[in-house]
């Protein structure tokens, strides 16, 4: 073999350029180190930045934007265009604009700092070794010490043998391409996208038919906040409970019919499906390399985000756990810092306790550690509950009396605190710094003995009883 045929060597290539990977490989950068990432697309950023929570929260924004300017008689604004119309189209291509300069700004950012972009599909042959494949089928291989698994996950979407016309929907993926704004829409599923994206369309006028398996949307989530969100969405979005679609009728792009299992049958202009998400591991050649998996496909990695063979490791969604962006950043960021950087940091790890979540709904909810039931299970007798319900202020003006529900859990006889529902205007902004409190130790008294702001909703936790 030639000089020039050998494989490129680093000392750590990262599979993958969304938040968690790109992270990984400016931290292992910061050290001195030879880095590169390979990315297929050009979704530099990753879901994150070009479909998922950035183009989304633009589009909560426009949603509550829309919710707000129907407030404006009661707040002495009657003069001002109250029902103004949502342009889809054109608030699309500002939001594509924004998409594709933060796209083109992280894969600037990592160039900036030496981090090599190789532009391919990377596919393990050994657990050192990656053929990269680019985009006109040229291949080659490179080589390193250190390998990380970033590739991020997808959406799931039932087969048409599964549900006959399934493929006549959309994932959350399509909905960013949706050119119009659809007057109907069908949105399957509980999670978060699709209580999230069921929220944005109702605030926009659509006619929303959400279905879902069982009795609430959010399961995951502490039963209070399940209720609470699942009771006032169905003022203004039609939930079907303890439904699921049995076929869907029509042609892509036109209108469809989906038929359920409960014999109702709704006619919708788009059907979406937010069903959960997979890993992306298809093409990886993890037996190669022998990195395992579990029954879902999620790569199993162990507390330092070690996979089954050693020098390979997983951050972000293709392990399965918390699919969000700032766990998968932190993850990658400490398994940088432990490889490649100081002594002090060869114990680095993600602690995965009192990792907080925002749900952007309307209301928005916000929550940290035990939900009540995994409480009780922990810890038994030994848990309290505080808990209050109210309006925030903004309401008392309107007709509209958009629910605000807190609820702590406590536990102990000190009432350390371990777990924080909140759902409400204004959660997704007030949850931050009271995670930062959890994470510490807060225990009610703690909590008490801090003086409110007032008058904000946020001070209903420091007084609750
Ligand atoms: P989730 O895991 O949140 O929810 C999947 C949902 O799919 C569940 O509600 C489940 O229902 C439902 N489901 C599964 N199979 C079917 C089926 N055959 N028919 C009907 N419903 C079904 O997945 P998402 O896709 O909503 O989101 C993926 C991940 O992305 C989230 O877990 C989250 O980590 C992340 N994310 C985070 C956001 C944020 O931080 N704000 C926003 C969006 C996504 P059931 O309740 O019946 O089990």
């Amino acid at each position: 073999m030639s000089a020039e045929a050998q494989p490129k060597h680093y000392d750590f290539i990262v599979i993958g350029g969304g938040p968690g990977g790109g992270a990984c490989a400016m931290r292992a950068r910061s050290f001195g180190k030879k880095v590169a990432i390979v990315e297929y697309t050009e979704h530099y950023g990753g879901t994150c930045v070009n479909l998922g929570c950035y183009p989304k929260k633009l589009m909560w924004y426009a949603a509550d934007l829309a919710e707000k300017s129907r407030d404006y008689p009661a707040y002495g604004l009657s003069d001002t265009q109250t029902s103004p119309e949502f342009d889809w189209a054109s608030f699309k291509h500002s939001r594509d604009n924004w998409v594709k300069d933060h796209a083109t700004a992280y894969a600037a950012n990592w160039l900036h700092a030496g981090v090599e972009l190789i532009k391919g599909f990377a596919q393990f042959v050994d657990k050192n070794t990656l053929q990269i494949t680019e985009k006109d089928g040229s291949q080659y291989l490179i080589k390193a010490d250190n390998i990380c698994i970033a590739t991020g996950a997808k959406p799931a979407f039932p087969s048409d043998e599964e549900i006959p016309g399934a493929s006549l929907g959309i994932d959350s993926d399509g909905f960013f391409e949706l050119p119009v704004q659809p007057k109907r829409i069908a949105i399957v599923g509980a999670g978060y996208i699709a209580a999230e994206l069921a929220g944005i369309f109702h605030a926009l006028g659509t006619e929303v038919h959400l279905l879902i398996r069982q009795e609430t949307v959010l399961r995951t989530f502490d039963i209070t906040i399940q209720e609470t969100l699942t009771s006032w969405m169905e003022k203004g979005v039609h939930i079907h409970k303890n439904t699921q679609v049995k076929n869907v009728e029509g042609t892509k792009g036109g209108i469809l019919t989906v038929h359920t299992d409960k014999g109702v049958s709704m006619e919708a202009d788009t059907l979406l499906w937010a069903v959960g998400r997979k890993a992306n591991i298809d093409g990886l050649g993890l037996d190669a390399a022998g990195v395992k998996t579990n029954k879902q496909g999620d790569i199993l990695v162990d507390e330092y985000q070690s996979t089954s063979t050693s020098g390979i490791t997983a951050i972000g969604d293709v392990c399965g756990r918390p699919s969000l962006t700032p766990v998968s950043v932190a993850a990658g960021r400490a398994v940088a810092a432990r490889l490649f950087g100081p002594p002090a940091f060869s114990e680095e790890v993600l602690s995965y306790e009192f990792i907080p979540s925002v749900v952007f709904t309307h209301p928005t909810i916000g929550a940290v550690g035990l939900t009540e039931s995994e409480a009780r299970q922990q810890y038994g007798d030994g848990v309290k509950i505080y808990s209050s319900s109210f309006n925030a202020l903004y309401f008392d003006l309107l007709p509209k009396k958009e629910p605000s529900v807190y609820k702590l859990i406590c536990v102990g006889d000190e009432e350390k605190i371990v777990g924080l529902h909140i759902i409400g205007q204004g959660s997704d902004e007030i949850t931050q710094g009271f995670a930062v409190a959890i994470r510490m130790g807060a225990t009610k008294r703690d909590f008490e003995k801090t003086v409110g702001i007032h008058p904000t909703s946020a001070e209903s936790l420091i007084f609750m009883l």
